[in-house]
């Protein structure tokens, strides 16, 4: 192998829920290739919001493709609050991830964008063509257009310097070593320590935000991981793909509050808060494009089981996880 066939693999945002899966896939599934040397990195490595700092880690690792996953990330709730923060900091991350991968010759980078960044008023399912058709849900506008700006910054690469800098579009993620802290996280880890106080504390209450009524695809990180390896192997346009379960997946935060009592073994009851807002009713996304690349037999996690897999990894690192 010569050195020029050498891949040195930089993963962005390499200590969170989705670096950490993209991690286990590699270092225990046995996906890394011989060529390729995998760099896993967090804020401590670098705060990416600051140029001088973005250009310092590129120069210690010149890395040839990066994974780029380091973002303020948050659920409904943190979203809410924080609109200005979401747009700022992501902005200024995305640039300096992007523009540094350009000047130290970076072959190939993938970012992250979301479902929860298309447009509120929408046909479904949503599918890649539509990420700019219209005016993103109220809650999240400062995410989704930070994010929404990653896949124009993709395209001006592209044209000015025929530069692979793509996006993969993924559905709410979840899995082990997410955020559990119950302002700032998704609804799955949100509901996860809040079932497991209310079971420490001998409750019999658990309480869900909202209606119950929306509906979402969930990912399982580790599959999500795996996908996100496919495209750093196979995927070579700038165009957006969205990684997702299928349509048929889709549950409603009931139901998902429902497979979590489950696998806590909760006998319970269980209350909704219709106090508290729901959010984007449903954001259905096609993943027919994946599919039209992926082998015909990958298959996803069942949802019941990446669920207990998630309750048993909290119920064995609570007092370690990110709280
Ligand atoms: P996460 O668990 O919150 O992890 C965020 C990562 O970004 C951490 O490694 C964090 O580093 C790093 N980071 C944050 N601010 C940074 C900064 N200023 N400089 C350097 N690193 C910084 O998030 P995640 O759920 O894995 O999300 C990964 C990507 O997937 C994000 O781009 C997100 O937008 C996207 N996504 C997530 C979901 C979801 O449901 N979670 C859904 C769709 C898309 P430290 O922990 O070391 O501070
Ligand atoms: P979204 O999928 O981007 O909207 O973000 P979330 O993962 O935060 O999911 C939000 C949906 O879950 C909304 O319909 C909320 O009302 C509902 N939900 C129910 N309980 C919780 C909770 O404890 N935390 C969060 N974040 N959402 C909750």
């Amino acid at each position: 192998m010569s050195d020029g066939d050498k891949l040195v693999i930089l993963v962005t945002g390499g200590t969170g829920l989705v670096g950490k899966a993209i991690k286990t896939v590699v270092e225990e599934h046995g996906e890394r290739q011989d060529n390729e040397q995998w760099i896993f990195v967090g804020s401590r490595d670098a705060d990416l919001s600051d140029l001088e700092q973005t250009k310092k880690l590129f120069d210690k690792y010149h890395p040839t493709h990066v994974i780029h996953l380091a973002a303020m990330v948050g659920g409904l709730f943190h979203n809410m609050s924080n609109n200005l923060d979401f747009f700022r900091i992501n902005m200024k991350i995305n640039d300096n991830v992007l523009e540094t991968s350009y000047q130290t010759g970076v072959k190939k980078v993938i970012s992250c964008l979301s479902t929860c960044i298309f447009p509120d008023k929408t046909t479904y399912p949503i599918d890649e063509t539509m990420i700019h058709n219209g005016p993103p849900h109220s809650s999240n506008f400062g995410y989704s257009y930070a994010k929404r700006m990653l896949d124009v910054s993709n395209h001006a690469y592209y044209e000015k310097y025929g530069k692979i800098f793509t996006s993969v579009v993924p559905c709410n993620v979840f899995g082990p070593y997410d955020n559990f802290n119950l302002h700032s996280s998704h609804v799955i880890p949100g509901l996860i320590r809040k079932l497991h106080d209310v079971i420490m504390s001998g409750g019999g209450v658990f309480t869900v935000l909202g209606s119950g009524k929306p509906l979402r695809q969930f990912i399982y990180s580790i599959d999500l991981a795996r996908l996100i390896i496919f495209v750093l192997r196979e995927y070579n346009s700038v165009e957006p793909i969205i990684l997702s379960v299928d349509e048929k997946d889709e549950v409603s935060i009931a139901e998902l509050a429902t497979r979590i009592s489950e696998a806590f073994e909760f006998k319970g009851e269980i209350k909704f808060d219709t106090s508290a807002a729901d959010g984007q009713y449903k954001k259905t996304a096609s993943n027919k494009k994946l599919r039209s690349l992926l082998p015909t037999d990958f298959k996803f996690t069942p949802f019941n089981i990446a669920i207990t897999n998630s309750v048993d990894w909290y119920k064995s690192n609570y007092k370690t996880a990110r709280l």
